[in-house]
């Protein structure tokens, strides 16, 4: 078939199965409830102007204008690796253009030819990249059943030189947890085995300090790969691991998507650092941004549907794509932007609202959000 006689006819299959998607205008005038900015810093414009009132010299630069080991490591970037490591209480820290380098990169490089991947049935499309590039052995467990994992754990574990667990703390669809304690618990039953944790909706949200859901349970020191990532909570760019000081090096020297792209420039490296400092006094707006989680999740309970929410993130599974295209129409009528989430970003027949909460909203707008809710 001609080349694009086929691309029309697969936007055409899209557009059939109301899959078809555009990019839609940020919304004017509407509560948005489709961001990722959790703890309102965004449209925070007292922070933002205190920042760029103490923003001077190398700070101020809008770009790196090369790769870190050419001329971008910039102090700023140092300065966020010593804090994040410090924050943490790590040997290291390394930052990267984004999540989606982080999760694509940092597998290929630590991978030995003996590594198994024991990953989770829905972690992000940035790590099933990521272990697709590696060329790893891999293994799925279902969907946070760390049962399943220690199964497939018991089975597969001895026959290789380190088993690769990957998972996120937060799932970014279902708004659910991974019991923390009982994943590092695997590590006394299963001595090669690692943990790469996804923090991308957990950082800023959970832990006394902000720094995430290994923070607030306590297991920081059993993660061995901890990515977070600063475009959602922290409302910067860009990502990071906090990891030991061979990983880090190991990744300096062989992680394709940290070499072979422009460094992050240095006003947003500051920014993060401003936001970062700034986090652990945040405490109100995290404990505020839970209990909305907690109320909004337990309204779609009311509605007979179920939801596995326990965090910031709540869907409401309507089932089929057209009715969550009509139900986001309708919560838009009622002045909320919350978009349709719809397959193949979720499984075939869970089309849903997804509720993306951020403490920036007021208890007005909460309260008739709960409203909208209960009428559909
Ligand atoms: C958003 C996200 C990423 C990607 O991070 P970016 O910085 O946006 O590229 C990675 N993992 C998870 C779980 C995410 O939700």
């Amino acid at each position: 078939m001609h080349f694009y006689d086929r691309l029309r006819e697969t936007l055409e299959g899209l557009r059939r199965g109301a899959c078809l998607r555009a990019l839609p205008s940020t919304p004017k005038g509407l509560v948005n409830l489709s961001s990722n900015d959790y703890l309102g810093l965004l449209e925070d414009e007292a922070l933002r102007e205190s920042f760029y009132a103490q923003l001077h010299g190398e700070a101020r630069l809008l770009s790196a204008a090369s790769s870190r080991l050419l001329t971008g490591s910039t102090e700023e970037a140092r300065l966020l690796e010593t804090e994040l490591a410090r924050a943490y209480g790590t040997e290291a820290a390394l930052v990267f253009g984004s999540g989606y380098h982080a999760n694509t990169g940092i597998l290929q490089a630590v991978a030995g030819p003996k590594t198994l991947v024991l990953a989770d049935k829905l972690i992000h499309a940035s790590m099933i990249d990521g272990i697709r590039l590696a060329g790893c052995d891999y293994v799925r467990f279902r969907h946070n059943d760390l049962g399943h994992a220690r199964v497939l754990l018991e089975r597969r574990a001895a026959d290789y030189d380190e088993v690769m667990l990957m998972t996120e703390s937060v799932f970014s669809m279902d708004g659910d947890r991974t019991d923390l304690k009982a994943l590092t618990a695997l590590k006394a039953d299963f001595p090669n085995l690692l943990l790469y944790l996804d923090e991308a909706h957990g950082v800023g949200v959970f832990g006394p300090n902000g720094l995430g859901c290994a923070e607030a349970e306590g297991v920081l020191g059993d993660i061995d790969i901890l990515v977070g990532t600063l475009g959602k909570a922290l409302s910067s760019t860009g990502a990071y691991v906090v990891c030991r000081a061979d990983l880090r090096d190991i990744l300096v020297n062989r992680m394709r998507p940290f070499i072979f792209t422009t460094a992050l420039p240095p006003v947003n490296l500051a920014w993060t650092r401003f936001v970062l400092a700034a986090l652990p006094a945040m405490a109100a707006r995290r404990e505020r941004l839970q209990s909305m989680g907690r109320r909004l999740a337990d309204a779609v309970r009311a509605k007979g549907v179920p939801c596995a929410s326990a965090s910031q993130i709540v869907p409401w599974t309507v089932g089929p794509n057209d009715a969550a295209v009509a139900a986001a129409a309708a919560f838009r009528s009622a002045g909320f932007y919350v978009l349709p989430i719809r397959p193949p970003t979720v499984p075939e027949g869970t089309a849903r609202l997804r509720f993306s909460l951020t403490a920036a909203l007021t208890e007005a707008d909460f309260g008739r959000l709960l409203e909208v809710l209960e009428a559909q």
